[in-house]
């Protein structure tokens, strides 16, 4: 069936992947999945179970034993790849209209950022199969040592919503370059690119049981099948931390490799001798990108006591001056947040604030003639200790609090001072304290007078709670593969 006709995908249902076929789950059961900006039916989508899981397991392994895609010279694989990355190419409107009827983000984003970074991962590493090099070393004509990296065998891909094709294909287009077979999971709530996507392999000469998707649930579902099931040799896995969690102690039985990146709290410092239009257009976007839906969101700004109100004032006309509305119009900023159950989640820290006696001092409701209650105005709070729940707890919505600090100092501890440490940003006109704080603060990624640019060849990844492992460019190939190294006496 074809995706990308939604009319079609609301009487009938959106199947599984296995094998290179598309097919119904065994249970025949399937869930429902909704528009979140109108809570409207988008599709019924095949609910996978364990013995699913194990169909596309062992799809993936039979591919990887005796199927030809492990065994294609380096040239073939980076042609199959840039194959897909081209079709993609060539869908890439109705795929960033598909991804924002189901997460609820503006199109402009999906078509300008999501989907084109989706589509550049399968080109980048396409480039790294035919011009990267292995390591050699050799011994002063003694012996020569030389590394081979062989694919893993099949790999375990488990994505969240809030960048659902971004996502998956940052981690299928290194699995697939490295060689290996892979099993993907979407989040329930989003899998609606990632059944296109399957569709779109199926067009592009992937050897059948190279990709293989499964729909379905997370905790004694489809999800934890994937992380317990033996055949399955890696998992790579975006996510919050409490699942990351509950993923190592699963996989730990069959001894799995593991790559998380999981959540964050990351802060946006901003001193007092920033720039201010510049650190205020930062922070926003920090703040509210993606309707905040974001682990390396910037939901806590620290700013230097001297320009506090001053800041305050700024970030609020800032905020008040996003277009919330349709996703699928053009000149929309923020959409909806991904569902109701998330969106009443974000309400219980609204109702916690409230209840504190905060400053909010501007949004806290959802937009008057919104078309579904899961809008949320850009909210700014006032919120001085930097240990208050809202300051501590990854919210995931278009939430930021703002609390003064007096010196540098300080402000690094309370960057440092949550359980996270994934992204900060940090805004100022010294070029010399830019980077000595950049030094100190614990968090995998710093951005200066920035927010969320980022080479896809760097490492992204967390310190602390916010994850294993790091992902990108070189940091994938090496997840993804097995590192061999052969000695020979000369
Ligand atoms: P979840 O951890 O709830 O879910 C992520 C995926 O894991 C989903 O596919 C989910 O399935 C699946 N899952 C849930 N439980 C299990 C389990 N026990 N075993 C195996 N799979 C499971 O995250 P969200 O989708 O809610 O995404 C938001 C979170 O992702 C935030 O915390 C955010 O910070 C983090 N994130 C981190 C990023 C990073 O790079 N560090 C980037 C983007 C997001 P199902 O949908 O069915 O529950």
């Amino acid at each position: 069936m074809a995706v990308a006709n939604l009319d079609k995908a609301r009487t009938t249902t959106v199947p599984l992947f296995i094998g290179g076929k598309f097919v119904e789950s065994i249970s025949g059961k399937t869930f429902e999945n909704f528009n979140p900006a109108t809570n409207e039916l988008i599709a019924h989508i095949a609910e996978a179970s364990a013995d699913d899981v194990d169909r596309a397991a062992k799809a993936g392994r039979q591919a990887f034993e005796s199927g030809p895609w492990p065994r294609m010279s380096a040239g073939d694989r980076s042609r199959v790849l840039r194959r897909l990355a081209d079709v993609m190419e060539s869908n890439k409107q109705e795929l960033a209209r598909l991804e924002s009827i189901d997460t609820g983000k503006p199109v402009s984003e999906s078509l300008n950022g999501d989907v084109p970074r989706a589509i550049f991962y399968f080109r980048l590493f396409a480039d790294y199969l035919t011009t990267h090099s292995t390591e050699c070393f050799p011994m002063d004509g003694q012996a020569l040592n030389y590394v081979l990296r062989e694919p893993l065998g099949v790999a375990g891909l488990i994505t969240p919503w809030n960048f659902p094709l971004m996502i998956l294909c940052s981690k299928l287009a290194p699995a697939l370059a490295a060689g290996n077979t892979v099993v993907a999971k979407p989040a329930e709530w989003t899998p609606m690119t990632a059944a296109r996507l399957a569709e779109l392999i199926a067009e592009s000469g992937l050897p059948d049981g190279v990709f293989n998707l499964v729909h379905g649930f997370g905790p004694r579902a489809a999800g934890e099948a994937i992380t317990t099931h033996p055949e399955v040799n890696a998992i790579s896995f975006t996510g919050e931390t409490s699942t990351g969690q509950a993923i190592m102690a699963a996989a730990s039985r069959t001894l799995k490799r593991v790559s998380f990146e999981l959540g964050g709290k990351g802060a946006t410092l901003v001193f007092a001798d920033a720039n201010l239009d510049d650190a205020v257009g930062v922070a926003a976007l920090a703040a509210f990108k993606n309707q905040g839906q974001v682990c390396t969101a910037g939901s806590r700004i620290l700013v230097e006591e001297a320009i506090y109100e001053e800041f305050l004032e700024a970030i609020v006309a800032k905020a008040k001056a996003i277009k919330v509305g349709d996703p699928l119009n053009p000149e929309t900023e923020m959409g909806a947040l991904v569902h109701a159950e998330h969106r009443a989640r974000v309400q219980t820290y609204l109702d916690y604030a409230k209840s504190t006696g905060v400053r909010i001092l501007c949004g806290g409701n959802s937009p008057a003639g919104a078309p579904s209650s899961n809008f949320l105005e850009p909210t700014v709070i006032a919120e001085p200790d930097a240990n208050a729940k809202l300051c501590q707890e990854e919210i995931f919505g278009p939430l930021v609090t703002v609390t003064p600090f007096k010196s540098e100092d300080e402000a690094v501890a309370i960057a440092n001072g949550t359980k996270y440490g994934l992204a900060c940003t940090i805004c100022s006109g010294n070029v010399s304290r830019a980077h000595r704080v950049a030094a100190r603060l614990r968090s995998g990624t710093v951005w200066i007078n920035a927010w969320s640019i980022r080479d896809p060849r760097v490492p992204f990844g967390g310190y602390k709670s916010s994850g294993i492992g790091r992902e990108g460019g070189l940091h994938s190939l090496d997840f993804f593969t097995e590192a061999k190294t052969v000695c020979v006496k000369l």
